[in-house]
């Protein structure tokens, strides 16, 4: 049993999110992914942070015609400050398939990774599958290289058949190379705010959410 788990804060859940766990589940074989909306981001102040049950709500919506993903209220219900490495260790110890477990994040989020709470001893806990995003830069296995060495450890070499750096003492992170989608929950919330359209970045139950409850106004 492998299984993904995938944090963020989800302001709101996109069609990006939805594209990319589609794809890791077959790219990584993986049986099952649990999404996890953080109730309060400790790094990430937003311009306007829904209240995590409207976030809940829309990544339930979402991701409902996934059947590997289910949405989870872990850190909803912990409240306060989310820590990725207190939901790892979480699920660690409470699945009961104990699958073998992987983090999912995006490059931008994992390029942050050294302001993280306990980040070295995360990378010692649970693989992590590091996804493509659009950087101004445009050169993402060259940026995940230089932090994983300058940041991380000297010793993390890139193994091209599997696309995974390694390390012998650091946990492996595997990057998954698709060609980056362009679509982030910042440019929905500031369309929304102004009135443009945005049907193609939402799922369409998504969307529809949005506009009855009059969120991102
Ligand atoms: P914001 O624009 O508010 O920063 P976001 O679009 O990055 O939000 P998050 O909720 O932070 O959305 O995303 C959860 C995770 O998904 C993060 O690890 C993020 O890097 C990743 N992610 C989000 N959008 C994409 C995308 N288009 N391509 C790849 N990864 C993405």
């Amino acid at each position: 049993m492998k299984a993904g788990l995938f944090g963020g804060t989800f302001n709101p859940v996109h069609s990006g999110h939805v594209l990319i766990m589609s794809d890791i589940i077959d790219a990584y074989s993986l049986d099952s992914v649990i999404i996890v909306p953080a109730a309060v981001p400790p790094h990430k102040p937003a311009d306007y942070m829904a209240d995590i049950n409207l976030r809940l709500e829309m990544t339930r919506l979402a991701f409902a015609g996934l059947p590997r993903c289910r949405v989870s209220d872990i850190e909803a219900k912990r409240g306060g400050r989310s820590y990725t490495i207190d939901t790892v260790h979480y699920f660690l110890k409470n699945l009961s398939s104990e699958p073998e477990l992987f983090f999912i994040v995006g490059l931008d989020a994992f390029l942050e990774l050294d302001t993280w709470k306990d980040y070295m001893a995360l990378l010692k806990t649970i693989p992590f599958i590091v996804i493509n995003r659009p950087l101004t830069d445009g050169a993402g296995q060259q940026a995940l290289a230089s932090f994983l060495t300058s940041k991380i450890s000297p010793g993390y070499v890139f193994s091209p058949q599997r696309d995974v750096f390694v390390d012998d003492r650091f946990m492996p992170v595997f990057f998954h190379k698709t060609p980056a989608i362009d679509i982030s929950s910042t440019q929905i919330r500031e369309r929304l705010k102004t009135g443009r359209p945005v049907q193609d970045m939402l799922p369409d139950d998504v969307e529809q959410f949005i506009k009855e409850r009059g969120i991102y106004q």
